[in-house]
């Protein structure tokens, strides 16, 4: 197998795991520029995709490597492009294929603290695959709002006192939400606050495999001085023990071991423990015995809120129109929210353009896999504002200021703006020759009724929708 074999099984199996949307954007171009038994390093196109590749993908390429290198502790990674190491193609050094017996322990990768694009040089940065604690993931970098505010207080708290105030702490919500960020964070603070306390973090499929790999290489004691002896245990994802019978035995025994000694637990799931199916009642109820906590998606206020921390954080200068754009468009998870700003400030960089509204309504097309609202027109839109409220479009770019037509009026101008992206002027010119001034106070109040109502904020997102829809 030589570096283009192993680097193909490795997308194979990462194209199943990932969404479409970020396989083509951050693995297009990418190739294994060295590797040897133990160290490996992968290389991107770009300084972008290079730091999202280590920051977001680095454990995933590391698990698939692995199951071919079962010997690899360095994963780099280097912007370079296929051409400027066109090299002979090396035979890797490696022994043959070891087929899937190696267990696929997949730490978090860790990438350096340095951070920053700026700091971006052709020498690869290494990812320190022994420590399971992603740095980004703090309390400090993570945005607080009504849809997790008991689930930041509770992890607050544990972290600060812990083994005492919840135990367990059990949080739960959808995917992309914050789980995991809140998990690690614990992990920090404990480490920073009460720093002789040992802190054990594994997602559930990892304490899995390695409970599978002691019973078969006769290792138990091994396993059971790791896991039984730790003052923070951090398992993320126990959702999945569903329906494994003899590892809900062994993590009964290891919960019970570690919480009669105070020690604390810390526990995520996308579910209440009751919902998770196949699972021991006796592991349910205990699960409930500390604090349940969820965490549920966020509004819109909090995406914008979330977009503007993620954009400091990397010290991009994003316009508050286009952050707005974005935030009203990627509504699912905060996941979906962050991959849509860095692929908008990547692409940016790449082509030198500042990040405009222009940019950000081809991405979101791209990205969200919606229709490309460029081509959609200025009738088109008012069409299909006028269906929805039942307006005829002559009453809705009438002079007429009757009460049922003012709003749907400015939602049809608000919707010109930031879906087709047009000037005030020629918005006014599309709804019967108004002034630009009457289009921006009719945007600038959609804006602010979008902010407090929820109902608004429903109404426009299935206007969208239709938009979208063609
Ligand atoms: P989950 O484990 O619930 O699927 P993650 O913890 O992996 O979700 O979060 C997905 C991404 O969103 C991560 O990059 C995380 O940093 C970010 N994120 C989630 N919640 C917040 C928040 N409240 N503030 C800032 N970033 C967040
Ligand atoms: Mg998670």
């Amino acid at each position: 197998m030589d570096k283009n074999e192993l680097w193909d099984a490795v997308l194979g199996e990462l194209e199943v795991t990932l969404s479409k949307a970020s396989f083509t954007t951050w693995f297009k171009g990418t190739f294994i520029a060295s590797a040897t038994e133990e160290e490996a390093m992968v290389a991107v196109p770009n300084a972008f995709a290079k730091e999202w590749l280590e920051k977001k993908f680095a454990g995933d390429i590391a698990a698939a490597l692995k199951k071919h290198l079962p010997r690899l502790s360095v994963l780099s990674f280097k912007v370079a492009t296929k051409e400027a190491v066109a090299a002979p193609a090396l035979p890797l050094p490696i022994p043959a294929l070891q087929s899937v017996s190696v267990p696929a322990a997949a730490p978090v990768a860790a990438p350096d603290r340095t951070g920053g694009l700026a700091s971006e040089q052709a020498a690869p940065r290494r990812v320190d695959l022994a420590d399971t604690l992603n740095p980004r993931y703090t309390f400090d970098a993570f945005v607080v709002g009504n849809s997790n505010r008991l689930a930041h207080a509770a992890a607050v708290a544990v972290a600060q006192n812990p083994g005492t105030v919840h135990n367990p702490l059990f949080l739960y919500g959808g995917v992309g939400l914050g789980k995991t960020h809140l998990a690690h964070a614990i992990g920090h603070e404990i480490r920073q606050r009460h720093p002789q306390k040992s802190v054990l973090y594994v997602d559930c499929e990892q304490f899995t495999s390695e409970f599978i790999q002691a019973l078969r290489s006769n290792t138990m004691d091994k396993f059971k001085k790791k896991y039984r002896d730790v003052d923070i245990f951090l398992v993320d994802d126990i959702q999945f023990l569903s329906a494994k019978e003899g590892t809900q035995e062994e993590f009964f025994h290891t919960f019970n071991a570690l919480h009669r000694r105070g020690r604390q637990i810390v526990l995520t799931s996308d579910r209440v423990p009751k919902a998770i199916p196949q699972l021991e009642e006796r592991l349910s109820s205990r699960f409930g015995w500390g604090l349940v906590a969820d965490i549920q998606p966020p509004n819109l206020e909090m995406r914008v809120a979330i977009l503007r921390n993620k954009a400091a954080e990397k010290g991009f200068t994003v316009p508050d129109e286009v952050v707005a754009f974005l935030a009203e468009h990627a509504r699912s998870n905060i996941r979906e929210l962050e991959g849509i700003l860095n692929r908008l400030v990547g692409w940016c960089e790449l082509n030198s353009v500042p990040p405009s509204l222009e940019v950000a309504r081809g991405m979101v097309s791209g990205f969200l896999g919606k229709r490309d609202l460029r081509h959609v027109s200025p009738t088109q839109v008012l069409t299909i504002v006028g269906s929805f409220y039942n307006i005829p479009v002559e009453d809705l770019i009438s002079a007429r200021r009757t009460a049922e037509l003012v709003l749907p009026r400015q939602i049809a101008m608000f919707l010109l703006r930031r879906e087709l992206g047009l000037s005030f002027p020629k918005i006014g010119q599309e709804m019967g020759g108004k002034d630009h001034t009457t289009i921006m106070h009719g945007v600038g109040r959609v804006e602010r009724e979008l902010a407090k109502s929820d109902q608004m904020q429903e109404e426009l997102s299935t206007l969208r929708e239709k938009l979208f829809a063609g």
